[in-house]
């Protein structure tokens, strides 16, 4: 037994080491990989869907332990992603109606050039969005509400009726966090 202990795949002491550090690095490098993998993934929904619901006592298991660990900080933006029908509007009489006052439902006094958007109430006013192409893809509030803005139909404000036109009608993954 002693004897075998002494061979390490016919390495001397030294070499031993060095394969000892080698394989170190090896593994810091898998770790890295994979921590970096689970960022990337968690930019799409289903995967986003399934780390909240994966949130739960971690188990003896140390592979579980460790994918739990890589996913933890991603998990605190919650961010998640929905498909939505994306129309635009304008504060005129047209868009507006009888509400062309140039306040939101939120109580929100439109100020010139803002973005922001009306959304169903399942979306309370301050809920953020990222919408692609609007806003130059920073997050916008919900800060507005409307008769045909239900469900899964977004309205983007625009300060001129040119630019609400121009936007027509979009389908677009958008990005949703509620606070
Ligand atoms: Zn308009």
């Amino acid at each position: 037994m002693r004897k075998a202990n002494t061979q390490f795949w016919g390495f001397s002491k030294t070499k031993r080491i060095f394969v000892v550090i080698v394989l170190i690095v090896i593994l810091c490098a898998v770790v890295n990989y994979a921590r970096n993998e689970g960022r990337v993934v968690l930019l799409s929904t289903t995967v986003t869907e399934t780390a909240t619901s994966n949130n739960q006592p971690v188990s003896n298991n140390s592979a579980k332990e460790t994918a739990a660990v890589v996913l933890n900080p991603v998990q605190s933006d919650e961010w998640r992603t929905v498909r939505m029908r994306v129309t635009a509007y304008c504060p005129c009489p047209k868009c507006c109606g009888e509400f062309s006052d140039g306040i939101t439902a939120s109580n929100h006094k439109i100020q010139a050039d803002e973005t922001f958007v009306a959304a169903d109430r399942k979306y309370p006013f301050g809920t953020e969005m990222v919408i692609a192409g609007y806003n130059d893809g920073n997050p916008v509030e919900v800060l507005d509400r409307g008769g045909a803005i239900y469900g899964n139909r977004l309205d983007v404000y625009f300060g001129s009726h040119q630019q609400a036109l121009e936007w027509g009608v979009r389908y677009l993954d958008v990005k949703i966090r509620t606070r």
